[in-house]
């Protein structure tokens, strides 16, 4: 109906098909995470969806999202737990025998490190924050590949302090470089399979991540101000997007960042 400007959420038809489809979701830690967000699209457009928590206290908030959802399967897994992630593929497989699409939205940087310079950035800080960030997410994608012989969409979750210094952004920044440089990598490699991989890369969005970032309100406050459209982006733009990247009509898109970020990326 021409200028039917309804709200997103329940009743919105979906944009894109995902019927048919089964997604892998790591990264939902309450109602807020941009994971959750995008489950809700997924779910939305017809996915069938696994989930995963971090750990037993994350549990209830991951099943609160995830439930309402009808997520077939509901996991632990902290990637630095050795075998966590392997066992989640394990159950995958034996469940489901083919994964469709995953989306990767976990982040993690020591406060010490995340809150100084990159210039003074410890070892042992890089290395988790590396670890957690980007390594899980080529882990992910080789996991993933077996799982995926008729091709499929893998998606991770950046942001534009990976190339431009966004003030307290930090040692996030080249972390972030990283992912998105595996992203380019791993859509080289995996292309001849069907296998496409994409990267979301929201402006700033209030979640329990953010809140690790110093002055995070400042940064908010300052990219409402600079966007072009002067609203930032909310989980469930970002879910838009990761719901079409994941779908069929998205099939000859691959390597890509694509920020959602009403155009903020555009401002010098
Ligand atoms: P969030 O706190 O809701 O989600 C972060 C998730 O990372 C949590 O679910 C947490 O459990 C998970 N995680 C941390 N360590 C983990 C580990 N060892 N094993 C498994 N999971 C682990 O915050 P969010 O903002 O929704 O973050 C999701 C992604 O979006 C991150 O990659 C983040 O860098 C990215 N991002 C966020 C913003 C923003 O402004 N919020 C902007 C751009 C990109």
């Amino acid at each position: 109906m021409a200028g039917d400007a309804r709200p997103m959420g329940a009743g919105t038809p979906p944009v894109v098909d995902l019927r048919g489809k089964r997604g892998l979701i790591l990264g939902i830690a309450n109602q807020q995470s941009i994971a959750a967000g995008c489950a809700r699209i997924f779910a939305q457009a017809g996915a069938e969806l696994a989930v995963t928590y971090l750990n037993d206290k994350a549990e209830p908030f991951v099943r609160a999202v995830a439930e309402p959802l009808g997520a077939a399967l509901i996991l632990p897994c902290d990637v630095r737990a050795p075998g966590q992630l392997e066992a989640v593929f394990a159950r995958i497989t034996a469940s489901w025998g083919r994964l469709d699409f995953l989306l990767h939205a976990i982040a993690f940087a020591p406060r010490e490190d995340l809150h100084g310079r990159v210039t003074d950035c410890s070892a042992a800080g890089f290395t988790v924050a590396m670890d957690v960030s980007c390594h899980s997410f080529i882990r992910m994608a080789h996991l993933a590949e077996p799982l995926m012989p008729a091709g499929g969409a893998l998606l991770a979750v950046s942001f534009y302090g990976s190339e431009r210094v966004v003030e307290h952004y930090n040692l996030m920044g080249p972390v972030k470089a990283a992912l998105e440089s595996s992203v380019r990598y791993i859509a080289a490699e995996l292309g001849p399979k069907g296998i496409r991989v994409n990267a979301l890369s929201p402006g700033p969005i209030r979640t329990r991540a953010a809140s690790g970032i110093d002055r995070f309100d400042e940064l908010m406050a300052r990219a409402a101000a600079e966007a072009p459209e002067h609203h930032l982006a909310e989980i469930e733009d970002v879910g838009n997007l990761a719901a079409f990247l994941a779908s069929d009509a998205a099939r000859r898109i691959t390597g890509t960042i694509i920020p959602v970020d009403g155009g903020q990326h555009l401002m010098a």
